[in-house]
């Protein structure tokens, strides 16, 4: 399987799987996708029924002639060691929909699925070139950030160097972008977080600086981030349909529209999926598109539900890359802060069903739907785990709060960072100084 860029319709410049991942962007700027997309049936999973084995066929296709082909099963087993549930979402009401939660990895929210498999599929790569090792620059104002630190923890071909805004992250959120092992270095920069980002796209710009570390990304467009992300709906959409016979819909959370657009690809491969409802907070830029409006971007605002304040969701032109008949039974909702506030505070006090802020807006879309649309088997996508918003959740519940264990975990560790003026000249003397062996 060749990738092509979404401003590209033949495939001359198609490029392999690792290729793809290494450059994260297309040298148009458009983003990578697959030159087709293959097609798959329920009876291709038969007797398969845990995540690592349907996402190793489900992925198949898409590593076909990959110089990684031969090492997909290793990666999913290697990737897909936590649980994903999938289990009633209010306790006591078998009517109502189901929860896929999506946040029990090592640092609590999906992103941890594409981190890991991106970092896992870039190391192997890297330890077959025997080159200078890679170093993945990430600027990050949260949750980004600490997945990928962690998920190249233990990569042995690849170090990481993550900047951060001085003061403008929580506390919880600067132990997760600062524990990591000795090949993840944490810079703290005296500026915002666009001036992390402006000291990564000049370091990205310098080719000498780029050729002499290797520099590579993982930000949320990279393709080895959305193809794991396909799994888990794959699975779920089995689970109901081996259970029920029906086909799931599915209510996901979305900022950036990966995680949604990995849900619309394995409902084109085929796939037992039916309605795919995107929940935004105030950020609503899609709900306009899909009620069948103009997609018009627009600046980002703040919200509680903060991984999902994106006004302008970049993956939008994969969305548009789709043929039109994979765009069917799309809609979506806006909850607003009030409302994500409602819907924590009632769905704990009535259920003891705890929700981040992200995954509090697709309970609140459930919600919103007729009385007769809920009869269909929903899937509430659940993004993230409450612990990691604590500040908010905590005080919105009488019980206490449930803890996770994997950032339990985290307390023990030590910090560490270095601090850095927001100049290039000292972005480049601490890429010079960091030697992790
Ligand atoms: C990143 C994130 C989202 C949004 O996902 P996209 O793929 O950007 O649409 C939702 N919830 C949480 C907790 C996130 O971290």
């Amino acid at each position: 399987m060749k990738y092509r860029s979404t401003r590209e319709t033949s495939c001359k410049d198609a490029v392999s799987l690792v290729t793809a991942m290494r450059n994260g962007l297309a040298a148009d700027g458009g983003l990578y996708v697959p030159a087709r997309l293959p097609t798959l049936t329920v009876d291709a999973f038969e007797n398969l029924t845990d995540l690592p084995t349907i996402a190793e066929r489900l992925l198949r296709p898409f590593f076909k002639g990959s110089a990684l082909q031969t090492e997909l099963g290793a990666i999913c087993e290697a990737v897909f060691d936590f649980p994903v549930p999938l289990v009633p979402a209010y306790a006591g009401r078998e009517d109502g929909p189901l929860a896929l939660e999506l946040y029990h990895g090592p640092t609590a929210a999906f992103k941890d699925f594409g981190a890991r498999f991106l970092a896992t599929c870039l190391d192997r790569a890297g330890a077959r070139k025997k080159t200078v090792p890679l170093t993945i620059l990430v600027a990050t104002s949260g949750d980004t950030g600490g997945a990928v630190g962690c998920a190249f923890e233990h990569a042995k071909n690849a170090r990481v160097v993550i900047l951060y805004p001085k003061g403008r992250v929580s506390p919880l959120q600067e132990k997760q972008l600062t524990c990591w092992g000795p090949n993840v270095t944490s810079l703290r920069v005296a500026g915002d977080f666009d001036a992390c980002q402006r000291l990564v796209k000049g370091a990205f710009a310098d080719p000498d600086l780029a050729a002499r570390h290797n520099l590579g990304s993982a930000n949320s467009i990279n393709i080895g981030r959305l193809l794991p992300q396909m799994s888990y709906y794959a699975y779920a959409a089995l689970e109901v349909f081996r259970t029920t016979g029906d086909a799931a819909s599915f209510i996901i959370p979305t900022g950036n529209l990966g995680n949604a657009l990995a849900c619309l690809w394995v409902r084109a491969m085929g796939l037992p999926i039916d309605r795919i409802v995107l929940a935004q907070n105030a950020n609503r830029s899609l709900v306009d598109y899909c009620a069948g409006g103009t997609f018009s971007p627009r600046p980002s605002i703040a919200t509680l539900a903060n991984a999902m304040d994106v006004g302008n969701p970049s993956n939008f032109e994969r969305l548009g890359a789709l043929p039109t008949k994979a765009q069917h039974n799309i809609s979506a909702h806006v909850a607003l802060d009030s409302d994500i506030i409602w819907q924590i505070s009632r769905d704990a006090k009535r259920y003891g069903r705890v929700w981040c802020p992200h995954s509090a807006t697709a309970a609140f879309a459930w919600h919103q739907l007729p009385t007769h649309e809920r009869l269909r088997p929903y899937v509430l996508v659940s993004t993230a785990h409450p612990q990691k918003f604590e500040e908010t959740v905590a005080p919105l519940i009488d019980a206490p709060l449930p803890h996770a264990p994997a950032l339990d975990a985290l307390a023990n560790r030590p910090c560490r960072y270095a601090d850095i003026e927001a100049r290039p000249d000292a972005f480049a003397a601490a890429l010079e100084g960091f030697n992790p062996e």
